[in-house]
């Protein structure tokens, strides 16, 4: 019972530590002269990086608190990578061996970050295969494979516990639209989008839960057929898009789902750096393209209202890849087209 009470008293105390993440104003006069405002919630500036800080907190506090978690546990996940980065932070916080099973794809910048951290990476050719992967390596090691793709969604406090939809209303109100028309999420586990949408229900706010869908994954054909069998070759946008239906995420609180090509996610990275100053990542591209749409969308309506979006990390972890002006030619295409024509959109003067 010691180290274990002990363990949760150091996850507790460094979330005492913590501070909340920003709600960013964006200034779009194209928009915003029309009545329609955007805003990003930056999750980048946790101690470890993305919004998986906050999931993997409550991963490790559902782990411990069910009894899955003990003084010689191998903790064992399967990643895209940045889940693992905060998991690695929190297993070291409680004294624990840390292992990442990761695509072999994924960023030098993220694996560094891993072992920074203590944590081991064991890489594997396929995005499909870390799931057995981590399994195998859970069993050897006599640990516990914490399974973030089928615990996010309920491992959240989704009613209040300052979640991140909380979070996101209470810094809202005092805009000229505090309740949002839109929330525009991408998912990867699917366990943010489903703690937005239930808390909002909760709330009975009037507000869209709209997910972006990146080119290669399966939830956006998972939405529209309901056959959650069917599978993919999975998503060249890190942290979002998967190759088969993640049991996290939960279609009936999605009102609407947009497809994104990568080459406009990775132009509306571009833009979306260009007009904060700083790099973003590339999901969070993913995420403006889709809040794009529905301005222009609100905005050929004469509607009013504002949307919300997130910055899930920081452009910085990716120098070697979406920054990489050589790698996003070779690996993802032309996107000069598609960030012309998001340039377009912001424009004051744009009729459409
Ligand atoms: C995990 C992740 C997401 C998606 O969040 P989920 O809650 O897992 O659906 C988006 N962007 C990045 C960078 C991520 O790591």
């Amino acid at each position: 019972m010691n180290w274990l009470h002990n363990a949760i008293g150091q996850i507790e105390a460094d979330y005492q530590r913590s501070s909340d993440t920003h709600l960013i104003a964006l200034a779009l006069p194209g928009f915003s002269s029309h009545g329609i405002d955007l805003y990003l919630k930056d999750e980048s500036t946790h101690p470890t990086g993305s919004l998986k800080h906050r999931l993997a907190r409550s991963l490790f506090l559902y782990a411990l608190c069910n009894g899955w978690l003990h003084a010689d546990s191998t903790v064992v996940e399967s990643s895209s990578g940045s889940t693992a980065v905060s998991e690695a932070y929190f297993a070291r916080l409680i004294g624990l061996p840390f292992i990442a099973v990761m695509p072999r794809h994924t960023s030098a910048e993220k694996i560094a970050q891993i072992e920074f951290y203590g944590g081991q990476c064991h890489l594997v050719e396929r995005a499909d295969a870390v799931y057995d992967a981590a399994r195998t390596l859970a069993a050897q090691t006599g640990g516990h494979y914490m399974d973030q793709f089928t615990y996010a969604e309920r491992a959240t406090d989704w009613r209040s516990s300052n979640n991140i939809a909380q979070s996101m209303f209470t810094q809202m109100a005092r805009e000229r639209h505090p309740v949002p028309r839109w929330i525009v999420m991408a998912a990867g586990t699917g366990g943010t989008s489903a703690t937005i949408g239930r808390y909002v229900r909760y709330q009975r706010h009037h507000t869209g839960l709209c997910v972006v869908d990146p080119q290669g994954s399966v939830f956006a054909d998972y939405f529209d057929s309901g056959n959650a069998a069917v599978t993919g070759p999975g998503s060249r946008i890190e942290g979002i898009g998967r190759p088969r239906v993640e049991p996290s995420f939960i279609r009936t609180l999605v009102d609407r789902m947009i497809r994104v090509a990568d080459v406009d996610s990775v132009a509306a990275m571009q833009l979306l750096s260009e007009l904060l100053g700083r790099k973003v990542g590339p999901s969070s591209g993913t995420h403006f393209v889709g809040m794009l749409q529905l301005a222009c969308e609100m905005r050929a309506r004469g509607q009013q209202g504002s949307i919300l979006s997130l910055l899930c990390d920081a452009g910085t972890r990716y120098l070697g890849s979406y920054f990489d002006p050589v790698w996003v030619h070779r690996e993802i295409g032309d996107c000069g087209p598609a960030l012309a024509r998001m340039k377009s959109q912001l424009a004051p003067a744009f009729q459409e």
